[in-house]
């Protein structure tokens, strides 16, 4: 698959993906098949063969159906119910949607108006909406109708009308979201008016919600009309709709059933299939429900793997044997781990690097069972700790695991912190979850943590909350959490790529002293060679899904074996090493669910041949503590190696 460039191709793709969606969901499709054919019925009624839906034949009155010339027989004053029926869906449909396009219209207006300037612009208009709310919607529709006459378009007023608060507050809250993003701002600062930035910037935003709205409302706006109707408020005789069809039936309703039935059924059939297309337009247009984001993720991987790997005799504290992860994301199978084989050793430092989109995450997320199943599901390799594997262990050693012997650090710590509470109580909450100690002694211990982070004020600091702190001040509050029950491992994936780079030095010392004084080993993940020149011991290179190098960092920067690694460290820029060119890599890493045979490095790699592309390329070692997935190293020791 490539990717699309411009947008009109996107555009495409996206309808076709939604048409796709929509006609997977069966119910929506049936729904929308008919309610296709009704609306086909109802517009062709002037074209259609049927009688006058208004002559009277008094003589026939009551006929049932099936009887000759009457299909569905025919009401109290011996009209053709068939008729009837088809000219009243076509009168209700009209109502129905035009009712809704109504109350989307207003609701939308005042909503985006009430979202976007705020306070009392805000406060007026949702208080007079709140007022609406206040009573309950067919009461306040009888009102209406009440106050302006009975009549169809009154009762299509008054349904509109009750339906506006609906779309008023759900806009509302999407606007608001919104209008202080920063295409808001840009949009401002080029000079645009108020009026051009709702209309260009929000409603194509909220378009997508009116759009769910309305679709999951017709059939209750159709209903609506169709009550007041089947009251004597909505369409006046000889005109029918659908609800004074039924409502003029309801009188003979024992003797004559028919007349009352076949209009109720046609009223059932269209609210049916009208809801039915609404939810699959809503399940396939919201794009948190088509990624499953709406799913909860189960509380670990999914495990679906068929040999183990046999356990390495000298076990190292974190093992990791060719571990495959892989997200099943509708029909396909995304490789985004294809055989990651890993050792971390007891208060080693290994630096796991590789181009962003090389499976990194998914190694750190894989080895404690956190990435998100579904899509997630670890289909091969193992992952033991300690000599013990993980992956097939029940979920309470999995937990126990968690957080207490092997910790995480992430990128961002602003979304980790939970913004709510402070961090004195959410590193406090971090000891009590595997440790029963007293409120106060986890206080005093999360302080000297503080400290042992080189927090300064730490005893002021401990109340503060997340959004009170600095990028690298939260970092130090991640690693603190991290730190806190003296775990054997840390997993950091990439803790300093959001810190500007004095901010990243102090951190990354900071690690470097903290492993040292506690004998904690570190898996420290990062796209950028100087980060590790700076901290690691070994280094991992991985490339799409797999590691492609490893060996000791002074080794691998002094003399990289695979050409790849070659690459990553000349991109990176020296001080003081005088001026060079620093060379980007040519071309994009493979896409992980269409891997090339053979190397995946090859279609960019500068000295590939022919062998490169044909199978599967082994990690061999060399040296005494090196490794390289490449049939051409770059290296003399790697050639030598066969
Ligand atoms: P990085 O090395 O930058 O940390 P990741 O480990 O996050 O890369 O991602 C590796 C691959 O896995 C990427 O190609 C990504 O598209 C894919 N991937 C990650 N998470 C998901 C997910 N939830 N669903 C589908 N694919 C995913
Ligand atoms: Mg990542």
């Amino acid at each position: 698959m490539t990717a699309a460039v411009s947008t009109a191709p996107t555009r495409k793709a996206a309808s076709g993906t939604f048409l796709k969606l929509f006609a997977r969901n069966r119910l929506a499709a049936a729904g929308g098949m008919i309610l296709i054919a009704v609306v086909l019925i109802a517009l062709l009624a002037p074209v259609l063969p049927l009688q006058d839906p208004y002559a009277q034949d008094l003589a026939q009155k009551f006929q049932r159906p099936f009887s000759p010339g009457h299909l569905l027989g025919t009401d109290h004053l011996g009209r053709d119910i068939l008729s009837r029926l088809i000219w009243g869906t076509r009168l209700s449909l009209v109502v129905g949607v035009v009712a809704s396009f109504g109350a989307a219209f207003f609701g939308s207006v005042i909503g985006i108006a009430a979202g976007y300037f705020g306070g009392r612009v805000d406060n007026w208009l949702m208080r007079a909406i709140d007022m609406l709310m206040a009573f309950p919607y067919i009461l306040l529709a009888l009102a209406i109708v009440a106050a302006l006459g009975p009549g169809l378009v009154n009762a299509l007023i008054a349904v509109s009308v009750v339906n506006i608060p609906f779309f008023a507050r759900n806009i509302r809250g999407v606007t608001v979201s919104l209008a202080h993003k920063e295409f808001v701002d840009a949009a401002r600062l080029t000079g645009q008016t108020d009026l051009g930035i709702m209309v260009s910037e929000i409603l194509p935003n909220v378009l997508p919600v009116i759009v769910i709205a309305m679709s999951t409302t017709v059939g209750w706006m159709i209903l609506e009309t169709a009550g007041l109707s089947f009251l004597g408020l909505g369409s006046q005789p000889p005109v029918a709709d659908l609800g004074s069809m039924l409502g003029e039936g309801r009188n003979a309703l024992i003797t004559d059933p028919h007349a009352s039935i076949v209009p109720g059924l046609m009223i059932f059939v269209i609210v049916m299939s009208v809801n039915l297309v609404g939810d699959g337009i809503r399940d396939a247009l919201d794009p948190r429900l088509r990624s499953g984001a709406l799913t909860r993720p189960m509380a670990r991987t999914v495990v679906d793997r068929e040999a183990v790997p046999p356990a390495p005799e000298v076990p190292a504290l974190l093992d990791v044997q060719d571990l495959r992860t892989e997200f099943r994301v509708g029909k396909r199978t995304l490789h985004a781990l294809s055989g990651v084989t890993l050792q971390v050793r007891a208060g080693e430092c290994v630096g796991l690097i590789g181009e962003s989109g090389s499976g990194k995450s998914v190694t750190a997320l894989s080895v404690m069972g956190l990435v998100a199943s579904p899509p997630g599901v670890i289909a091969g390799g193992t992952v033991r700790y300690a000599g013990q594997e993980i992956l097939g262990a029940p979920f309470a050693r999995l937990r126990d695991l968690r957080g207490d012997r092997i910790s995480y650090i992430f990128q961002d710590p602003l979304a980790t912190l939970h913004p709510l509470y402070t961090i004195g109580d959410q590193i406090v909450e971090a000891i009590c979850a595997h440790h029963p100690v007293p409120k106060a002694e986890a206080r005093k211990r999360a302080l000297d943590l503080l400290e042992s982070v080189r927090m300064p004020n730490a005893a002021s600091r401990i109340d503060n909350y997340p959004h009170q702190m600095s990028g690298g001040m939260r970092q130090r509050v991640g690693i603190a959490m991290a730190l806190v029950n003296d775990p054997d491992l840390i997993i950091a994936d990439e803790p300093t790529t959001a810190l500007d780079v004095t901010v990243q030095a102090q951190i990354l010392s900071l690690l470097d002293d903290l492993r040292r004084e506690r004998n904690v080993a570190i898996l420290f993940i990062t796209h950028d060679f100087g980060v590790v020149a700076q901290l690691c011991d070994r280094i991992a290179v991985m490339y799409a899904g797999r590691i492609v190098e490893t060996g000791p960092t002074g080794a691998i920067l002094s003399d990289p074996a695979h050409p790849y690694t070659r690459r990553l460290i000349a991109c990176v820029p020296e001080l003081g090493g005088g001026r060079r060119e620093l060379h980007a890599i040519p071309g994009l890493p493979p896409a992980v669910d269409d891997l090339p045979p053979g190397c995946a490095f090859a279609p960019r790699c500068d000295k590939a041949q022919p062998a490169c592309r044909g199978g599967e390329i082994a990690l061999d070692g060399f040296g005494e503590t090196r490794a390289v997935r490449c049939l051409f190293p770059e290296n003399a020791d790697a050639e030598a190696r066969a």
